[in-house]
């Protein structure tokens, strides 16, 4: 019999609606503990006792247990791989991906119903991170599946800091199946090449829920002189210069291996208008705002600035800060392409912070284009946490600012100057009426 862990009394309904994660907060107690170990397997019941489902169990994670199935259907090996062939099928049968990118998500953990367990399909090769405890019990059999149904030259495991972290996963990143890759992976996403460290690049290597976005800022791109900042390997300006014919691409990023990766796929893709900069973006469009230089087209791609709840405000002026400056950057009549990866961002906090960046920045902004992540990376409703990327084209618009004659406080101190008006001497010499 597994453990039985009792929700608060009137907290109950997110979780019967689908809500996966279970947070502390909301957790009544824990019946049978005796035996319950992290990652173990639990029944979640409501306050009158009611099962809601069976979930992975964690006690040193602020998300106790992260709900997989419903009232009908406890957890075991074959659920979990029925649900990793249905990732796996609406991937190869019904996005068909193949051909024009063979850099996609495979599995989006809860949005595919596998919690913590991502899967990113790299060229020839799968990078897999296992971000649950529970999940990581069902490790070797999912490897086993993914290894059959699309041979794949190698499967590497990568272990995140939150893993390790928040989970207690004590694993290092190392090869799960077949054969290590021995450089970067060549992979091709709409018709551009790149080459990717799985091995050492950020997350899997390869940003694959900006591939839609990317496609999207392209055909807004023509002649361009594009800003691509916050640019990882540059994957937003060779896009918009291999599909989008932008004239030239300026990338910044404060990665000096990510910049290096990002002109060696410029090169690779026959591109020579590309100027790299390493720099602190907030430092550089300051530098090139107070230079007079802006862009056809700037496009905004920060890491998460809100990684907790609690970090909202804070980020929400980071965010503010960032998008003030690349509108000022931005040329009149350009585009600025926004994004945001914190789901703990909604996109109506969004809109707001751009519609005040905009008015401080002295601009009007006409949305375009509203963008998300890319459908290998479903949302589960109602899981709004697995709806976490944003993304919005606006073209900026500034009215030319006509000079006045003479400045503002020089008028009035010359209406002060004047001399008091005299009286009219006659009726008739009252102007005013
Ligand atoms: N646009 C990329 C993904 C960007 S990820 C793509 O499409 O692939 C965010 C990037 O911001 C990372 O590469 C990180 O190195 C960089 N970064 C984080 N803080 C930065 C800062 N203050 N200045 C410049 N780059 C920064």
């Amino acid at each position: 019999m597994s453990a039985k862990v009792v929700i608060k009394p009137r907290r109950a309904k997110p979780f019967w609606l689908g809500e996966p994660w279970v947070y502390d907060g909301s957790v009544e107690r824990v019946k049978g503990t005796r035996d319950l170990a992290d990652g173990d397997d639990v029944e979640v019941l409501d306050s009158e006792g009611r099962t809601i489902g069976f979930g992975f169990f964690n006690g040193r994670s602020r998300i106790r247990v992260r709900l997989v199935s419903g009232p009908d259907r406890p957890i075991d090996e074959a659920l979990i791989i029925e649900r990793l062939d249905r990732a796996v099928q609406l991937r190869v049968d019904r996005l068909r991906f193949d051909g024009e990118t063979d850099a996609y998500r495979l599995v989006h953990a809860e949005g595919d119903g596998l919690p913590g367990l991502v899967i990113d399909r790299l060229g020839d090769y799968l990078v897999m991170q296992i971000d649950s405890l529970g999940m990581r019990r069902y490790r070797d059999p999912i490897v086993h599946r993914l290894a059959r149904r699309l041979s794949p030259i190698g499967i590497f495991e990568r272990v995140s800091h939150t893993a390790r972290e928040q989970e207690g996963i004590e694993a290092l990143d190392g090869v799960a199946f077949g054969d290590a890759p021995h450089g970067p992976v060549a992979v091709v996403e709409s018709d551009v090449r790149y080459l990717v460290d799985v091995r050492l690049g950020q997350k899997t290597g390869f940003y694959t829920d900006q591939r839609e976005n990317r496609l999207a800022l392209a055909r807004w791109s023509h002649g361009a002189d594009f800003l691509d900042a916050f640019s990882y390997t540059g994957a937003f300006g060779l896009t918009a210069m291999v599909r989008g014919q932008a004239a030239r691409v300026t990338a910044i990023d404060s990665s000096k291996p990510a910049l290096e990766a990002a002109a060696a796929n410029a090169v690779l893709n026959g591109i020579s208008v590309f100027e790299p900069v390493q720099a602190n973006v907030l430092r550089q469009l300051d530098h090139w705002r107070k230079e007079g230089r802006a862009f056809d087209v700037v496009s905004l791609d920060p890491p998460k600035l809100v990684p907790k709840a609690g970090d909202l405000m804070r980020g929400l002026k980071l965010y503010h800060e960032i998008n003030v400056k690349g509108i000022s950057t931005t040329k009149d009549g350009g585009i600025l392409a926004t994004s945001s990866c914190s789901q703990h961002v909604g996109e109506a906090d969004f809109m707001r912070m751009i519609a005040a960046a905009a008015f401080e920045a002295r601009a009007r902004l006409q949305l375009l284009h509203v963008g998300g992540q890319g459908a290998d990376h479903p949302v589960l409703l109602p899981h709004e946490d697995s709806r976490y990327l944003k993304f919005l084209i606006f073209r900026v618009e500034r009215d030319a600012v006509a000079e006045p004659a003479e400045p503002i406080w020089r008028r009035e101190a010359k209406l002060e100057e004047r001399p008091e008006p005299t009286e009219p001497k006659s009726e008739d010499d009252d102007p005013s009426r």
